[in-house]
């Protein structure tokens, strides 16, 4: 389609005044306007269903999140060193999702500070430099975390004390094998180990959500271990999985952290707990809130961001009480907007509105469903290869006829199916895994509308194929 004169002007514009390092989605962008629950509009009013976006997390402008902006915004926002409840009453609610010995909250206002604040933590305390990463990690935007994110411009990138490892695989035995001989291998360097960082979704590697078995430890497991007995700390990036993208799930967590009965794994024969096997308790370690907890870990630093605040920018790193305190008796910490009362208003209605609406057991749902329907088209379309996910995090790839990864085919797909007014995005290290990432509210009817286009953007491009076999 040709571009109107109305978007080539904003597009012209936008090259001119924010410059080359800025990335626009699709052949034909798109001025989006307005959004809406799982929907977005653009600016001649047309709807598009949007399969993409985690950060407006709990549904597009959700009536709830805005209001509370809103009221706060009318009321009072400054900085952070006033005495202020809201910032207290939101970190006992957030903490109290987590396992316990994460007991301090640290607030920023992007993943990227974050991270960073999670790496200068860990350096200081253990006094060592070295960092290992997957091989396609994005961990963020400031000089340090750029400097072990090889998404960003590959190995070459990355600074001297960081070290790759591939990204897992099947049952992520060979992801392990090489963060122990990289541990190993910091350890007996000048660097030392000062971290292990993953995003325990693996998004920027392709989606890999673990397997959670009730009961057993995840992949995740022996790796935390191999970091510590390195001297090393095992930071959770929960970014991109965290606050309950990857649904509900009964969980032994609870024995394996101490707090006692041992009781809901949901296999057991006994009912006397009176909950069902999907039920999340948000006050439970074993939370569906955190990617980290379907491999039944306990990470010593956990980063939140992105879904955060529902799109006002909230992020934060929580830790170990003695961690922070190793940090704090060193250093000051003050970050201007980082935990401000509107943002803390934000960050609050988001996780009011992610337990009142049942949002995680919506994903476990939908995500199956979505899983299994798309299990039965790869039947049908050869271009459907492995299909890896949890709750509304799922990962297709898009393969060639000798099934490996196409990722011209895969930009095809993105460009049609916004054609088709569905938006979704693709990740991985060969660009050709489909990201299904919607808001948490999408229902079973949306996603029935994106297998049928997707089912149809395929068939589209199998016939443009066929009648230009040159391309
Ligand atoms: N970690 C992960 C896993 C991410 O996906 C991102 C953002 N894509 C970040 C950190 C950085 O977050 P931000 O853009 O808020 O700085």
């Amino acid at each position: 389609d040709e571009l109107p004169a109305a978007e080539r002007d904003l597009v012209a514009r936008r090259e001119r005044l924010l410059g080359q390092a800025y990335r626009l989605f699709y052949e034909r962008p798109i001025e989006i306007v307005r959004g809406e629950g799982t929907r977005l509009y653009d600016a001649d009013g047309a709807e598009y269903l949007d399969v993409y976006n985690n950060v407006p997390s709990v549904g597009h402008s959700h009536p709830r999140v805005v209001e509370a902006i809103a009221r706060q915004a009318a009321t009072l926002n400054t900085h952070t060193r006033y005495l202020s409840r809201g910032i207290l009453d939101y970190s006992d609610d957030l903490l109290a999702t987590l396992p316990p010995g994460i007991d301090n909250a640290m607030f920023t206002c992007t993943g990227s500070e974050a991270n960073d604040l999670a790496l200068r933590l860990a350096k200081g305390v253990t006094g060592n430099q070295g960092v290992i990463v997957t091989r396609n990690a994005y961990h963020g935007v400031t000089t340090e975390v750029a400097a072990i994110s090889p998404s960003l411009g590959g190995e070459n990138t990355v600074a001297p004390w960081v070290r790759i490892v591939d990204a897992p695989t099947g049952d992520g035995s060979e992801f392990v094998r090489q963060v122990v001989a990289a541990t190993d291998a910091l350890r007996q360097s000048a660097h030392g180990l000062a971290a292990v960082i993953v995003d325990t979704v693996f998004a920027s590697d392709g989606v890999v959500p673990g397997r959670h078995l009730p009961g057993s430890p995840g992949f995740l497991a022996p790796v935390v271990a191999a970091t510590r007995a390195a001297g090393g700390l095992f930071i959770a990036d929960e970014v991109q999985p965290g606050f309950g993208r990857l649904g509900s799930w009964p969980s032994a967590a609870r024995t394996s952290t101490g707090t006692g009965t041992g009781t809901d794994t949901g296999t057991g024969t006994g009912s006397g707990t009176g909950r069902a096997a999907h039920d999340t308790d948000f006050t439970a370690p074993e939370s569906g809130l955190w990617g980290f907890a379907r491999h039944t870990i306990v990470p010593d630093i956990v980063t939140l961001g992105k879904p955060m605040g529902n799109g006002m920018p909230i992020a934060a790193m929580l830790a170990r009480r003695d961690l922070v305190d190793a940090f704090g008796a060193e250093m000051r910490y003050f970050n201007t907007f980082g935990g401000n009362p509107v943002s803390i208003a934000a960050a609050q209605a988001t996780l009011d509105v992610v337990r009142d609406e049942h949002l995680p057991q919506n994903a476990t749902a939908v995500g199956r469903y979505l899983v299994s329907q798309l299990t039965a088209l790869a039947g049908t379309a050869a271009e459907i290869g492995d299909i890896r996910g949890a709750g509304l995090f799922i990962g297709v790839d898009i393969v060639d006829a000798h099934g490996q990864p196409d990722e011209a085919r895969t930009v095809a797909l993105l460009n049609e199916l916004r054609r088709r007014h569905v938006l979704i995005g693709a990740s991985g290290l060969a660009n050709n895994t489909l990201k299904v990432r919607p808001p948490l509210p999408f229902s079973i009817s949306d996603a029935d509308r994106f297998l049928t286009e997707l089912e149809g953007a395929l068939t589209t491009l199998r016939h443009q194929r066929r009648s230009r076999p040159s391309a």
